[in-house]
């Protein structure tokens, strides 16, 4: 017993004596001799969970496509309240990495502009034709945790890549609109987007529905979106986007007729996704695939 009472000590400090030299000597690798890994933040963590289901039960195309998440249209608004832009020109804020000090010249004001776009921005999300997938990081804040609502609105976006809605909207414009005077020309501009816009819900919707989503994710996730932004009002002939009311109508109705439908049961390899905190994006590439489903299966 003696003799135990008298290790212990001894014991011990040999344990916390090996656990330091182990501290010191991790540290040591940490700071000399590997590189720093940067971790991905939370943001990106999310999207990337999301992305994975998504593609492990659709067919996302067979193009790489880009999601980087920036700083939002309030930090243009910003810049211009405080008159810092380029002859005029503020869309450079915009695409300010939110997850980096900014450095340089007005970095005071850039960085004032990052946070106050984090805590003031609403909810934004857009797709471009070459496929880059843009949110606002102030969106991931105001969804807080309805990952549902964001899988809604990455699904949303990811419809307009797949569509080329871009492209076709400018197509059917063309062919329906030659002969148009300007205002009426603008005005078919308007109506063709807002039925891609009703269109790109739906295909979300059904995106949705193939991963295992409720169904009524669909509503619900316009309505939130919606009501965080204040706006209810009815459709505007000069909107690209329709009024809250159609538009519930509209995927209301979807969801009846999804709810009715055999759900696709087929599964895809979800390729690979990676992040790089540098050029402040992840990347998703398709497996590609010999055969491409049939667009029923879409
Ligand atoms: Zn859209």
């Amino acid at each position: 017993m003696i003799i135990k009472k008298k290790c212990l000590p001894y014991l011990l400090s040999i344990i916390f004596g090996i656990s330091n030299f182990y501290l010191i000597y991790k540290n040591l690798k940490k700071d000399n001799f590997s590189e720093v890994k940067i971790e991905m933040p939370q943001e990106y963590k999310s999207l990337k969970t999301i992305l994975e289901r998504l593609a492990k039960y659709n067919y996302l195309g067979n193009e790489t496509i880009y999601f980087s998440i920036n700083s939002g249209n309030y930090a243009n608004w910003l810049a211009e309240e405080i008159d810092i832009c380029d002859q005029g020109d503020c869309t450079f804020f915009k695409g300010l990495n939110p997850f980096k000090k900014q450095l340089g010249e007005k970095q005071h004001e850039k960085n004032e502009i990052v946070r106050q776009s984090y805590l003031l921005g609403n909810i934004e999300a857009s797709a471009s034709p070459n496929n880059n997938i843009f949110i606002s990081r102030a969106s991931f804040k105001v969804i807080d945790k309805r990952k549902d609502v964001l899988a809604f609105i990455v699904a949303h976006e990811l419809s307009h890549i797949l569509d080329d809605s871009s492209f076709v909207n400018s197509l059917q414009e063309s062919k329906e609109g030659f002969n148009l005077n300007k205002k009426n020309r603008e005005l078919l501009y308007y109506e063709i987007s807002r039925n891609s816009e009703m269109d790109a819900d739906k295909k979300a919707c059904l995106i949705l529905f193939n991963a295992n989503y409720p169904i009524k994710t669909c509503t619900e996730s316009i309505k939130f979106v919606y009501k965080e932004s204040g706006d209810g009002q009815e459709t505007k002939k000069d909107s690209t986007h329709p009024g809250f009311i159609e538009r519930i109508d509209s995927i209301d109705q979807y969801e009846k007729d999804l709810s009715i439908k055999m759900k696709n049961e087929q599964t895809f390899d979800i390729g690979s996704i990676s992040y790089d905190p540098e050029m402040n994006f992840i990347k998703y590439e398709p497996k590609k695939l010999r055969v491409k489903p049939s667009i029923e299966n879409f």
